[in-house]
């Protein structure tokens, strides 16, 4: 049986929506910042119960802004995981700041709390943890560096929308939240988008003014401060508004995938580290397991005609855009293990049951 990584036809059930929406807004006078992000905001705020919601043109979008707006440039650092993605070291470089790299946790691939302190100097002016996988940054323990030292907490959610813990849902566990609507991601859409949430009403203030030239909303051609465009269309807002109805039962659908794996997995536990076990309240966005025979298993799904994937082959770090900020005395050693050891399995809600059957005899034979 043939699997994907990425489902093939994601939005074939969006198609007249889509034409009629791009007709509506094509036809409307009102393109981008209209009444469907307004509409997308305000539901944003319900959902999460954020005092603000900003959107933005995508997740990498809400990590600069949401940087721009803390105050972050020149001569500062922000704290960010050595085994991530690419956009959190970028914008940090990005804003003119420098991102001080710190060590992963080696079962759950996210920032260890414990390390952090670590790397705090007098410069530090932010902690960025992302989650990752399905995996959430324990925040109460950033929070408590973070208050110690007096430092901004951007908290990156861009692939944990929809995860709570302890009443608080992902994005509004720090300071300021970021979600991405990348295609990919839980609730993706057909382009770029992405949100910012937090509970701060000045920060809120300056992400509006920021994503938008720095104009303050009410005013145009006001320019109070400096800004960028990383404004969301109105297409964008009106198709994420219609994801949204949909999200838990996407985020249920993961749930009960991850379940089904780590039910089949349970003798493999010798051997691979399986993600933790699962929840209701989680964001099953990758299954990734880590494992020392990872380059075989991937050979053997393929094999088999199952696709999986590689988060991340290179640790930040030790990619050429970020060796000059590296410190080369500073070990990293579960960042690349993680990056040696880890394979994400197909998860997404079009999975069919005997599709996620196939992916998990694919794994135990291998194993066998
Ligand atoms: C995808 C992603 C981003 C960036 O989002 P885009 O919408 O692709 O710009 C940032 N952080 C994390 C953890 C991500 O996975």
């Amino acid at each position: 049986m043939k699997v994907s990584f990425f489902p093939p036809d994601m939005f074939e059930n969006d198609r007249e929506f889509l034409l009629d929406t791009i007709y509506r807004v094509g036809t409307s006078e009102s393109f981008i910042l209209g009444k469907n992000v307004a509409a997308l905001e305000e539901r944003f705020r319900k959902e999460t119960g954020a005092g603000e919601a900003i959107a933005v043109h995508s997740g990498t979008g809400a990590v600069s802004v949401s940087l721009r707006a803390a105050g972050i440039g020149p001569g500062d650092e922000v704290i960010v995981q050595a085994f991530c993605c690419q956009p959190v070291a970028e914008e940090v470089i990005n804003v003119g700041a420098r991102p001080a790299f710190v060590d992963i946790d080696s079962r759950t691939m996210v920032m260890d709390p414990s390390l952090i302190e670590a790397r705090v100097t007098p410069r530090t002016k932010a902690i960025m943890p992302a989650h990752l996988f399905s995996a959430l940054v324990d925040m109460s323990a950033v929070n408590a560096v973070a208050r110690k030292h007096r430092l901004t907490v951007i908290e990156d959610a861009c692939v944990q929308q929809g995860a709570v813990r302890d009443g608080l849902p992902a994005g509004l566990m720090g300071d300021v939240g970021t979600y991405s609507f990348f295609q990919m991601k839980v609730m993706g859409g057909c382009g770029e988008g992405g949100m910012i949430v937090t509970n701060d009403k000045s920060l809120a203030s300056a992400c509006r003014a920021i994503r938008n030239h720095g104009q303050e909303g009410k005013t145009r051609f006001l320019h109070e401060r400096l800004g960028t465009n990383s404004r969301m269309d109105e297409v964008m807002a009106a198709f994420l508004l219609r994801r949204f109805d949909a999200l838990p039962r996407m985020l249920r659908r993961r749930t009960e995938i991850a379940k089904y794996y780590g039910a089949r997995f349970v003798s493999l536990a010798e051997r691979v580290v399986l993600p933790d076990s699962v929840g209701e309240e989680r964001c099953h966005y990758m299954y990734c397991i880590q494992t020392s025979e990872r380059d075989a298993l991937r050979a053997h799904l393929a094999g088999r005609g199952i696709a999986s994937h590689v988060y991340y082959p290179i640790p930040l770090p030790m990619q050429g855009a970020f060796l000059v900020y590296a410190d080369p005395t500073y070990s990293i050693e579960n960042s690349k293990r993680a990056s040696n050891e880890n394979l994400a399995l197909p998860i997404y809600p079009h999975l069919t049951d005997a599709q996620a059957e196939a992916v998990a005899d694919a794994v135990v034979s291998f194993f066998a």
